[in-house]
């Protein structure tokens, strides 16, 4: 195929972007440079509006109009300064993308001259036009006002392309009628609510002592994979659907695990660092890079930071990652499976609360049997993820993530928590006496060389194996997809953690008041937990076969799919929570479902759509031109009196027909309509996308039968090797 070798030939003739120089250009020197930090505040603010600015960022008291003007004129300036020219109020609709409209800051001055201008109103509130976003039902289109609202908590900052220089500023976005049509507003609301129930354990675990507002914090590490852009255009399913839907097995796949931590390509490299430091600007903290297990995919991570900001950071470093790759002839692909029989993306989200007068209430220290904060909260983790094992699983569902979530390479769609050895241990203590009295110490390693120090061994191993997984100071949510927002895990564990943490405090403040002492008081509430909720702590390996039937023998859920798990969104329950804990309405609730449902079946129609068309428009025409090929070969040895070998036309004929059967399938039940929003995912996940692996299936067949030369599309070989 031609288009095919020319991909090829571009690739090797490709010039590419000139490595970084970190020497005439320190980081130290840039680091946070585009952001409106609080240090660009305090330099640039009358002391009294910076105050106010100031306490409503840490305290959330309201900010008044007049303070709103002069903020809103400092930021103007920095950012003509810095070259901008437009204005733009970012939100996070639930297509889960970040969305913006541009305004510039200029106003015609009535005298055929322009001013700039930018007053505090502007800042404080935006009315997108933005009817076209899902809203699962709460706005008609007809009364479609749409708000978005300045987010103090989270920095403005300029944001540099080349189509120009742009002020960013963070907002929610809500309806006319104040419900959330986005992803920032409930995680603030959640951030809220557990910082509310858990001041009061802190209050009832240190009687006298001060407490300040509990943080929750995240640092999620993303996973992606890079393809020359060549190739990428030469896809229509990667351009479509952002992953493969054909594409035969690589002869050299990830087998010898040598791709994962090895040495990164210099072009991948030049990338990174360009990566990087577009994210320094912008004060987004990357610390850690580096090659995934599969051929072509790479990791990148920042340090944690507040759940708000990190998860606005998050959508940020997906946006530079995607520029900064076009800029390098490569295309980053966030899908969870983009290649079938490699290893998926996800998105490790770590994430722990804690405050300044406590500390990071989820650190055991060395001894945690006595640390009776740790142990409180550590279960109120345990007691959350038992009772919302439904709703963590339909947070991380969507069509993209459901081909990773127990492919063996993947947490399994079953919620478990995974604690170690030391942890495991104290909690079994407490469920079995109703004490826990000693620690499990790690010891020292011996590395059997004398030269080398004895090194100290932490107390419990890593699960790699597990969804959910305590890491030593945090819990891992490991099930999380690569082209998903954080904000919607986040909610829902700040929400849980609420509810669980509520629950704790009342029974430790009845224990309290009958009398117990606070230790008493905290290893009995413990106990009761453990007897309800124990049952999901889970040490051993997640991807077995025996976990799943251990699993089901302990009651715990197991929803394989987006189409069953989905519908965990509304329960009863869950409406309840979220209710009580003030995150989330029904409507809310309800309208988040819809949409989510929508897109999953969108999602699917549209890679269905794709396999039928490159079937018949790509890979069928290039087998019957083979199969051509090959008849005209015996025909003409035929005529020359030789008797050819028809046993590859035979078999290249039987190949064809079962292709052409398969997608004959596919199209037949495709054209059953269904009403029902739930059953059409049902039917999407359970009839659509298996009839889409037998086309599949054929067509993959084919290309490792055919003449090479024929095959219309880049194979899993050019794709992820050749860069
Ligand atoms: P690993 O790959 O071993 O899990 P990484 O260092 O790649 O670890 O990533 C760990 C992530 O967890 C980083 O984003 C890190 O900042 C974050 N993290 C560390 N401590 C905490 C904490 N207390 N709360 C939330 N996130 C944390
Ligand atoms: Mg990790």
């Amino acid at each position: 195929s031609i288009s095919r070798q020319n991909a090829i030939q571009a690739v090797i003739d490709g010039t590419y972007v000139e490595p970084m120089n970190y020497i005439d250009n320190p980081v130290t020197e840039f680091y946070g440079c585009n952001v409106f930090t609080d240090e660009v505040m305090k330099a640039r603010l009358p002391k009294n509006t910076y105050k106010s600015v100031k306490a409503t960022i840490d305290a959330g008291s309201d900010l008044d109009l007049a303070a709103a003007d002069v903020v809103a004129t400092a930021m103007k300036d920095w950012a003509l300064e810095k070259g901008a020219t437009h204005y733009t109020h970012v939100f996070y609709p639930l297509t889960g993308s970040s969305a913006e409209k541009h305004d510039s800051f200029l106003s015609p001055d009535g005298e055929g001259k322009c001013i700039t201008e930018f007053s505090g109103k502007l800042l404080v509130q935006g009315e997108p036009d933005a009817s076209s976003f899902p809203n699962g039902g709460i706005r008609d289109t007809f009364e479609a006002r749409g708000y978005t609202a300045w987010d103090v908590t989270s920095p403005a900052y300029i944001l540099e392309s080349d189509n120009g220089t742009t002020l960013c500023i963070p907002t929610c976005f809500v309806s006319w009628t104040g419900e959330a049509l986005d992803k920032k507003t409930p995680v603030l609301r959640s951030m809220q609510a557990v910082d509310k129930a858990a001041h009061k354990v802190l209050e009832i675990l240190n009687p006298g002592e001060e407490v300040t507002k509990v943080t929750s914090f995240a640092g999620p590490e993303q996973e992606y994979f890079l393809v020359d852009t060549n190739f990428f255009y030469a896809r229509p399913d990667l351009i479509s659907a952002d992953r493969t839907v054909f594409g035969a097995a690589p002869v050299k796949g990830q087998e010898f695990d040598d791709h994962y931590f090895g040495a990164v390509p210099a072009r991948v490299l030049n990338f990174m660092m360009e990566v990087e430091q577009e994210c320094f600007k912008l004060a987004i903290p990357v610390k850690t890079r580096h090659n995934e297990v599969a051929p072509g995919q790479f990791e990148i991570a920042p340090v944690y930071e507040t759940a708000n900001v990190a998860t606005d950071h998050q959508q940020l470093i997906v946006h530079i990652i995607k520029a900064t790759a076009n800029k390098h002839g490569m295309t980053a692909i966030f899908h969870e499976k983009p290649f079938a029989g490699l290893n998926g993306s996800g998105k490790h989200l770590n994430w722990s609360i804690g405050n300044t007068t406590q500390g990071n209430l989820l650190d055991p220290g060395k001894t945690p049997h006595d640390n009776l904060q740790f142990i409180t909260f550590c279960a109120a983790v345990i007691s959350s993820v038992e009772k919302n094992q439904g709703l963590l699983r339909a947070v991380i569902a969507s069509a993209s993530n459901d081909h990773r979530l127990g492919a063996n390479e993947a947490p399994p769609a079953i919620l478990s928590v995974f604690l170690g050895d030391q942890l495991a241990d104290v909690f079994a203590q407490i469920q079995s006496t109703g004490k826990a009295t000693t620690s499990i110490d790690g010891g020292l390693m011996n590395l059997g060389v004398d030269s080398m120090p004895q090194l100290p061994r932490d107390a419990g191993d890593r699960n790699r194996t597990s969804p959910f997984a305590f890491t030593g100071n945090r819990f891992e949510f490991r099930a999380v997809g690569s082209l998903q927002s954080i904000a919607g895990p986040l909610v829902a564990l700040n929400t849980m953690m609420a509810d669980a943490l509520s629950s704790i405090g009342s029974s430790l403040e009845a224990k309290i008041a009958a009398g117990s002492s606070i230790e008493d008081a905290v290893f009995a509430t413990v106990k009761d937990v453990m007897d309800e909720s124990g049952q999901i702590v889970f040490n051993g390996n997640g991807y077995s076969d025996e976990w799943q039937v251990e699993a089901a023998k302990r009651g715990l859920k197991n929803l394989k799919t987006s189409a069953e798990a989905l519908t965990e969104i509304t329960t009863p329950e869950n409406v309840a929570m979220f209710e009580k804990q003030g995150v989330l309405s029904k409507v809310e609730l309800e309208s988040r479902q819809n949409i989510y449902q929508e897109q999953y079946a969108a999602k699917v129609n549209v890679e269905a759509n794709l396999t039928e068309r490159m079937a018949e428009t790509q890979i069928l025409p290039a087998a019957v031109r083979y199969q051509t090929e090959l008849a005209e070969n015996i025909a003409s040895l035929s005529a020359a009196g030789v008797e050819g070998d028809k046993s590859a036309l035979v078999a290249v004929t039987g190949q064809i027909a079962a292709l052409s059967s398969a997608v004959a399938k596919l199209k037949e039940i495709r054209s059953k309509h269904i009403e029902d929003a739930t059953e059409e995912c049902v039917y999407y996940a359970h009839t659509i996308l298996p009839a889409m692996l037998e086309v599949r299936a054929a067509a993959d067949a084919l290309e490792a039968s055919i003449a090479d030369d024929l095959w219309p599309l880049p194979n899993y070989t050019e794709m992820l090797f050749i860069k």
